[in-house]
């Protein structure tokens, strides 16, 4: 065995005994001096950062993403530039509403993060397992989320609050279709699609924009868990995500998920029956189909799950030159919110943590600022300010976006007024065979079991205009729960 090192303070002081604390007397009270007993104390209560409002139980692991399909005729970026070439990725899966000792197999949406450590920069695509969203105006994001955590009388989650926020946004009503059907208790992180969710853009080498979607379908094929398989699940473990990832990479089996695009120009965009900027609407794939990309692997554990997972900050803001954003209004929303969030969960200087450095040259002249570990690495420590004379960075007009023409009012626009919201879900609801429409009536009626009749009745008002099948089939499962619990008191 190597030797150990010698223990010290964090001052590097080495350490003379460290179980033993400095006391009066063998029964004495400790005495203030014993500076190493504080520090101790002191971390410990340090240890903790803030938790995630939302996304906070979350499993990853690194890998890689290989290019398998030439798109270079839409996007110059670096990281699609040729066949064959691979970039480092971090990833993170997460639970959204749970907190951070949530059980990992409860139904809920999931988050899918990837950052791409390209030579232009990192790119994260932080999307979820579905490509929809519940909401379309990020105005209501706050309300969204409030819906989804602890009622603050009771401090319990409230079914009531969920159901009420949903039947009053009929905008949400494909999420629910899809939370509430087999994929939304998908039974590990490898055993489900990606999405990037939102409309992206991408610019190619002639400077022209086309609007795209992101999709990573899962290689390890789909599996769900049914609500009593879930439950029995949580039962046995909490841990049922960080296992299986950790182990399945541990033992060498790397999972893998293939990256497509659809590819929307921009004139089609303004000739589509629905927005195409919407986050609760999908393309059609008959429509837009899906092109091959490439392939992402996951083949490496962190080392440290605090430092690497934990202290992994996502952000869609990040994008790179040849990736651009969309007026989608989420999306808008989220470019502040998330970079927000990880100045105050992390720091100013979270960008310059291990797992969020960038592995290419970095130069701005952000300055200073608690824990700041820049050191500035112009030609001339004059160049602290932009323009100078002495060096410093400069900027790159050649990654200018083409002009995006935007046009209309400046006034609150009514999101929900002349917005189909019924025929995508429906289209959804009928891709569905007999078995899954069942376990989607019934997990939905169990998840409304508590939920007062008005919210409920204005609820399936919803699904019958989906598909009047869907909401006969969602009424019978609430009649069959009701004649059970009736039956079985
Ligand atoms: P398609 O028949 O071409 O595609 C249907 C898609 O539905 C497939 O990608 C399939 O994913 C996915 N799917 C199947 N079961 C479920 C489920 N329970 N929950 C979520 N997704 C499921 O039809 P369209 O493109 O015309 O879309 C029809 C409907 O399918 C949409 O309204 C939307 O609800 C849903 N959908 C569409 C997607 C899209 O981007 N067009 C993506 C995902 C869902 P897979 O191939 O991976 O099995």
């Amino acid at each position: 065995m190597s030797k150990a090192p010698r223990l010290t303070t964090t001052a590097g002081a080495p350490v003379a005994d460290n179980q033993n604390s400095m006391s009066a007397g063998p029964q004495g009270p400790v005495l203030m001096q014993d500076y190493q007993l504080m520090e101790k104390l002191a971390h410990q209560n340090r240890e903790r950062i803030a938790e995630r409002v939302v996304h906070a139980k979350g499993w990853g692991a690194f890998g890689t993403f290989t290019v398998t399909g030439d798109i270079s005729q839409y996007s110059k970026a670096a990281v699609f530039s040729d066949i064959g070439k691979t970039t480092e990725l971090v990833s993170r899966f997460s639970t959204v509403a749970g907190e951070a000792g949530a059980a990992d197999n409860e139904r809920d949406v999931r988050g899918f993060a990837l950052k791409f450590y390209t030579e232009d920069g990192n790119w994260d695509l932080v999307g979820n397992n579905t490509p929809v969203f519940f909401i379309r105006d990020p105005l209501k994001f706050p309300d969204f989320i409030r819906t989804q955590k602890r009622h603050p009388r009771t401090n319990l989650r409230s079914p009531t609050a969920m159901w009420d926020y949903w039947s009053l946004s009929p905008e949400a009503l494909h999420q629910i279709t899809i939370l509430m059907s087999d994929r939304g208790c998908p039974r590990t992180p490898m055993q489900m699609n990606g999405y990037g969710s939102h409309t992206y853009s991408m610019i190619n080498a002639r400077n022209e924009r086309h609007w795209v979607k992101f999709h990573m379908k899962t290689q390890q094929g789909h599996a769900h868990y049914t609500n009593a398989e879930a439950a029995q699940k949580i039962g046995e473990t909490r841990e049922g995500y960080q296992e299986a990832l950790f182990s399945t990479i541990e033992n060498g089996q790397f999972p893998k998920w293939t990256m497509y695009i659809q590819v929307m120009t921009e004139a089609q965009a303004e000739q589509t029956p629905f927005n195409p900027f919407d986050l609760t609407k999908v393309w059609p794939h008959g429509d837009y189909p899906l092109i091959k990309v490439g392939e992402i692997e996951l083949n490496r554990n962190p080392d440290n799950y605090f430092a690497e997972v934990e202290n992994a900050a996502y952000s869609p803001s990040n994008i790179v030159p040849g990736i651009g954003f969309s007026p989608d209004k989420v999306l808008q929303g989220r470019l502040f919110a998330y970079a927000d969030a990880h100045r105050h969960r992390l720091g100013t200087h979270y960008e310059a943590l291990p797992v969020n450095q960038p592995k290419c040259p970095v130069s701005h002249y952000h300055k200073d600022g608690q824990m700041n570990p820049f050191v500035t690495k112009t030609a001339n420590p004059d160049a602290y300010y932009e323009p100078n004379s002495f060096g410093g960075a400069v900027e790159d007009p050649s990654v200018a976006e083409p002009p995006l023409k935007l046009s209309g009012s400046a006034e609150r626009h009514d999101h929900r007024s002349g917005n189909d919201d019924y025929a995508q879900p429906g289209a959804l609801y009928r891709l569905m065979d007999k078995d899954q429409q069942g376990r989607l009536h019934r997990n939905i009626a169990e998840a409304m079991a508590s939920v007062p009749e008005e919210i409920a009745a204005r609820m399936c008002a919803h699904f019958d205009k989906a598909d009047p099948a869907y909401g006969a089939g969602v009424r019978q499962a609430r009649a069959d729960l009701s004649e059970r619990s009736v039956a079985a008191e």
